[in-house]
């Protein structure tokens, strides 16, 4: 099937290619892993199949909710259906406890609570490490207006709120996660995926990572990891 497709682009763990239907994109979820902006790569057994069943699970539960999103089906194991979107060239995260890069960067100790989530913009440039940038940077340069940056807030914030929730009740906290925007017919919608690879998740109880952490800090069982939270959301793997 793929064969005949044109590949438009590939990603670190997922390829897009075009459809007949011009405004469809098949999204071909791969087992490759990246991080350190590629320094560190390998193929994780299952990985891509994983984040297909989970990214399909969490994108329609931010529909029943009132997110608008480009997914539109999950069609093989592997394999979905999205809607094409003009993407920003900008990343948004949200931390509800700092860690990561905010920590490195300002040198603040691991773990604080925030009483309100914070939020940051980074661009979406590997050769420049995804550098942190601010409002006026991304209307400075034409890569967002700002009724788009702030519609990207309203809906990240919204997005925490609900996410939030959904893994408290199952033990699991939601400690930050990225995700991108596009454009379609002229409005603004969550694109690109919500997996494990993009968000930081802990067991409540132990506080062990169930992320894409395990790969950065080799703690083994990443895949494993994956399946325990999709087991704990009720998502049929
Ligand atoms: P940090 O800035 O601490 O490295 O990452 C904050 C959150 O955003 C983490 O949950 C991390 O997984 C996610 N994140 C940041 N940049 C990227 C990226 O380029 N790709 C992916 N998949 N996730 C990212």
């Amino acid at each position: 099937m793929i064969e005949n497709l044109n590949l438009i682009s590939e990603g670190k763990a997922k390829s897009l290619y075009e459809t007949s239907e011009t405004s469809e994109l098949l999204m071909v979820y791969r087992d490759d892993t990246s991080a350190f902006d590629g320094k560190k790569k390998e193929a994780l057994k299952g990985k891509g199949e994983i984040n297909n069943k989970f990214n399909a699970f969490i994108m329609e539960y931010l529909a029943n909710n009132g997110v608008e999103t480009h997914f539109l089906k999950l069609i093989q194991e592997n394999k979905s259906l999205v809607r094409k979107l003009d993407m920003l060239p900008v990343e948004c995260v949200v931390r509800n406890i700092a860690t990561g890069s905010l920590c490195r960067r300002l040198g603040v100790e691991e773990g604080i609570k925030f009483e309100d989530p914070l939020f940051e913009f980074f661009l979406k440039d590997d050769d420049l490490g995804d550098p942190l940038i601010n409002d006026n940077h991304i209307t400075a340069f034409g890569w967002g207006t700002e009724q788009e940056i702030s519609k990207m807030k309203e809906i990240t914030f919204k997005i925490n709120h609900l996410l939030c929730e959904l893994f408290k009740k199952v033990g699991l906290i939601l400690v930050d996660y990225k995700v991108e925007y596009g454009r379609s017919n002229g409005s603004l919608m969550l694109g690109d995926e919500f997996t494990p690879d993009g968000c930081r998740i802990w067991d409540a109880e132990t506080g062990e990572s169930l992320d894409k952490d395990r790969f950065r800090k080799d703690l083994g069982d990443v895949v494993e990891s994956y399946q325990i939270v999709a087991h704990k959301l009720g998502i049929s793997l």
